[in-house]
């Protein structure tokens, strides 16, 4: 068994800089905007007042999901960016250079900065944390003025790196701050604090009349916000409640209340869930327990052990341990203003915070399509990618899950290793010393999203690297797959990952053994000690999810007896209406298709109506959607509908999906599944190139320039010409074999073509002065534009004579002319001629039955003749 330990070891904590410490808390959300400043400058001379333009000066604005910052002006664009993110991270209370602290110092900046925060100047201010004490002065009799100690802890990021300086235990533990809190304040002669009876702390004397006048709040409606209550026992359903906020209530009271809890001081607040700018978090009572552990050593103090029994659902979505009965609610004085604000938290949006956990369920979020879509198994291209990309969703992954942002490696192969590595599945053998060179690239493959690329340009990997906070290594995952861009890498490498961490999602209980299997597949190495600690420590209560989430109110689906027409993998039996327009999906199309999913109870009885689209896009064949839902519009053509029926999927997706979640539940207590209406709407076909890449391993393109460079090989020829080169690919691969050619000569009516091929032979030949370039042997390249049917001495008398797929393109009569042509006056000793197949290629087959509707008069075109 692998471990991080060592490895961890050999990685050295690197010195952040500002950008980087914004990077990784915020990562695509903080937005840095350069502008050019004209500073302008007076001339040297004293009587002549002209202004002279001075240097540029660049200054940068920095925005972050809650306020933004102003550099000042700068000389260098990079200095401007990091004066921008270093005053965001002091505005958020960040100091980077803390590290170089001792846990004494940081004890003492700890002191003062509790002694600040109480202080007449920092209620004045405008903080999250000021907004609290504005509002807690309105709190009545002995709490007025007193301030719970955990929401200093989770509204003061300075607080917290100082304490994670003096433990870095604190860093797992975060309610740990409130115990140094706690103990900082019992410090201060101008602080009350009872740590014995309560987790809060207010000044001895209250502040000065003007400053409570000018600073009480404002607020003067109630406000009315749903919350999510979730007991501690999994047994007990999770339910909405209602919070109410009088105009002079404290909203953790109110909080603290619907938790049974006499007021704010006993409670303990979660970190945020979800997105940067969230004031999603978890509210629970903190223990008897956790107060005794206040009066211990807290210099060396231990993680805070709590008594009570652990909230396993809370815990899982937090990703944080939560003890005993929870809420969870979105509201909270945030950067943005002095208002509180607040967002209800509703059932269904509690159903979708816990699917969000797993990458495939951020997926179907992304896309809106809870029932219908899944994270498709492979990235083809960007263009039929639809929903959050495989990179974003991984790196939201790592956010969720408290990790480091995720590390990215690309490097690009150099171009001539690129094409030998593409050979290794090649049907044809070239030669023994090609073989040879296939070695070097042990067991690479390349994969192409746009074949015309092929041959042109390095192709790229991709390493993806994930860490914990502590800068562990989790997992690696290091793919030998091509890729000709260097985005179809980075996505197709963090899909991997994303479908890996899906499977240990679905599947928790999965022995080690299994899981590293399955790394295998994904090319991925995984530390378990680590990926336990980071990933898994969050299930702290095994596999709570296959108990029944919503407290045993509702019956198992396995109860319910399907009808017969519910199709799960076999779809033979679906009734498809409307007339068959001929137009089917097919491999690699993408389908945009109007769907909607229901509630359906046994006979049809009632409905509801859980997901719907007008317009659904998804790719054929990448597993972007539910299996059955692929299968049954494999059957279906552009305007028919049908109707089928599934077994009900989990309850978490079922309630994540329904806006209405009264309802839904309602419907899950009897026996019922889902029915899905769907018209196919459109079927966008993939361009040939990559279908033909799905069809034929290696594609056709590659296997017709590897028949011919055989033929040449074999011939040994010196001379040849290439009639109707196009792009020059087979001349280009001529450069890339030892052959016995020294002449090659290539012709075509297309100038940009020719202009290509120029530009591609030209770097190549450049590249010839290599010693170990194969192909020492060719003298000269030359490219002539014209056509195949004039009569040209230049093209006469030539060894070796090609002309791949070219002929098809011509008319009937040029394409005879041509014959005669070449075989009259060019006269090459050898004729290759190629076209393309219509027997052995299905994708033709395809297009013929189209342009045959089109115009039943016009001739099929590819025909299958193979000429020499
Ligand atoms: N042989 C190349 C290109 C095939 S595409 C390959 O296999 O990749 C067909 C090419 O034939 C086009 O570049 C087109 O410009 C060229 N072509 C068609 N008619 C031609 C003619 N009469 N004379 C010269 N080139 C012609």
């Amino acid at each position: 068994m692998e471990t991080g330990g060592s490895l961890a070891h050999t990685i050295r904590k690197p010195t952040l800089t500002p950008k980087a410490i914004i990077h990784q808390k915020f990562g695509s959300k903080a937005s840095y905007k350069v502008e050019e400043v004209e500073e302008p400058t007076q001339n040297g001379c004293p009587g002549l007042a002209i202004l002279q333009k001075g240097p540029c000066l660049y200054r940068c604005s920095l925005e972050l999901p809650d306020f933004s910052v102003v550099s000042g002006s700068f000389k260098k664009k990079k200095d401007a960016e990091q004066s921008a993110a270093q005053m965001a991270l002091e505005k958020l209370g960040i100091r980077p250079s803390v590290d170089n602290l001792t846990a004494e110092e940081a004890w003492t900046d700890l002191i003062a900065r509790v002694k600040y925060i109480f202080s007449n100047e920092f209620l004045a201010g405008l903080h999250p944390l000021s907004s609290h004490f504005k509002a807690a002065l309105c709190r009545v009799g002995d709490h007025d003025g007193s301030i719970p100690a955990s929401v200093i802890a989770i509204c003061d990021g300075k607080l917290n790196n100082l304490c994670k300086i003096i433990n870095p235990k604190v860093e797992s533990h975060p309610f740990m701050v409130v115990s140094y809190i706690m103990r900082a304040a019992t410090g201060l002669p101008e602080l009350v604090v009872n740590p014995e009876r309560q987790l809060s702390i207010r000044k001895e004397n209250p502040y000065p009349p003007d400053v409570i006048e000018s600073s009480v709040s404002q607020q003067s409606e109630s406000i009315t916000t749903m919350a999510i209550y979730i007991p501690c026992s999994p047994e007990k359903a999770v339910e909405p409640v209602i919070l109410n906020i009088s105009p002079k209530g404290y909203y953790l009271d109110v909080i603290a209340q619907k938790l049974g809890l006499s007021d704010a001081n006993e409670i303990l607040i979660s970190r945020t869930i979800g997105k940067a700018s969230s004031e999603t978090r978890f509210y629970f009572a903190a223990s008897k327990s956790y107060l005794l552990e206040m009066s211990s050593d807290l210099l060396n103090a231990k993680a805070v052990k709590f008594g009570g029994p652990l909230n396993a659902r809370a815990s899982y979505i937090c990703g944080q341990d939560i003890y005993g009965d929870s809420i969870l609610a979105s509201i909270g004085y945030t950067w943005k203003g002095q208002d509180l604000f607040h967002e209800d938290v509703t059932l269904q949006s509690y159903y979708r915070m816990l699917i969000s956990k797993i990458p495939s369920g951020a997926y179907k979020l992304s896309r809106e399509a809870i029932l219908a879509a899944e994270l498709p198994l492979t990235f083809t291209t960007k263009t039929n990618w639809r929903g959050s990309y495989p990179r974003e969703i991984l790196c939201s992954f790592c956010r969720q899950h408290w990790l480091l942002e995720p590390v990215f490696s690309t490097s690009s192969i150099p171009k001539k290793a690129s094409l030998e590595l593409s050979r290794l599945n090649k049907k044809l053998k070239v030669s023994e010393s090609a073989e040879q060179e296939v070695e070097y690239a042990n067991g690479h493959d390349i994969v192409d999203a746009d074949a015309k690329s092929v041959g042109m340009g390095s192709s790229f990997i991709c390493e993806v690297k994930l860490y914990s906070k502590c800068q562990d290594l989790i997992l690696e995952c290091a793919s030998n797959v091509l890729y000709k861009k260097q985005n179809d890498a980075v996505q197709n490498a963090s899909l991997k990952v994303l479908s890996w961490l899906n499977a240990y999602f679905k599947d928790i209980d999965m022995p080690l053994e299994k899981l590293k299997q399955l790394a295998n597949v994904f090319d991925i190495k995984f530390y378990p000690q680590n990926f336990s600690k980071e990933v898994v420590s969050c299930l702290s209560v095994e596999n709570f999810q296959n108990h029944d989430t919503l407290g045993g109110k509702v019956p198992e689906s396995n109860g319910i007896s399907i009808p017969n027409d519910v199709v799960e993998d076999d779809v033979s039996s679906i009734d498809i209406e409307g007339p068959d327009s001929g137009v089917c999906p097919s491999y690699g199309s993408l389908l945009c298709v109007c769907y909607s999913a229901s509630l359906v109870t046994k006979g049809e009885l009632q409905k509801e109506l859980l997901e719907s689209a007008e317009e659904f896009e998804f790719e054929m064949g990448t597993g972007a959607v539910i299996p059955c839902l692929e299968a049954v519009v494999t059957k279906m053509s552009i305007g028919q509908s049908t109707c089928f029926y599934t077994e009900l999927p989990s309850q978490d997706l079922v309630l994540a999906a329904a806006k209405d979640s009264a309802n839904a539940l309602a419907f899950l207590s009897s026996p019922c599944w889902l029915e899905y209406s769907i018209i196919l709407l459109q079927v966008t076909e993939p361009p040939e190139d990559r279908m033909e890449q799905a069809l034929f391993s290696p594609p056709l393109s590659k296997q017709r320039v590897e028949y011919a460079l055989q033929h040449i090989k074999d011939s040994c020829a010196t001379s040849l010409v290439d009639f109707g080169c196009g792009s020059g690919s087979l001349l280009e691969s001529l450069l890339d074999y030892p052959t016995s050619l020294e002449t090659i000569v290539g012709v075509d009516l297309s100038k940009k073509s020719l202009s290509r091929a120029a530009k591609v032979l030209h770097s190549k030949l450049t590249m010839m002065s290599d010693p170990e370039a194969p192909c020492k042997s060719i003298k000269s390249a030359v490219l002539y534009d014209g056509s195949i049917t004039d009569f040209d001495s230049r093209l006469c008398g030539f060894d070796l004579g090609t002309c791949l797929e070219v002929i098809e393109h011509m008319e009937e009569d040029q394409a005879c002319l041509f014959g005669d042509v070449v075989l009259s006056s060019f006269r090459p000793k050898i004729l290759v001629v190629s076209t393309p197949n219509y027997e052995y290629n299905v994708i033709l087959q395809r297009s013929n039955i189209t342009s045959q509707e089109d115009d039943p008069e016009e001739k099929i075109y590819s025909q299958s003749y193979c000429c020499l």
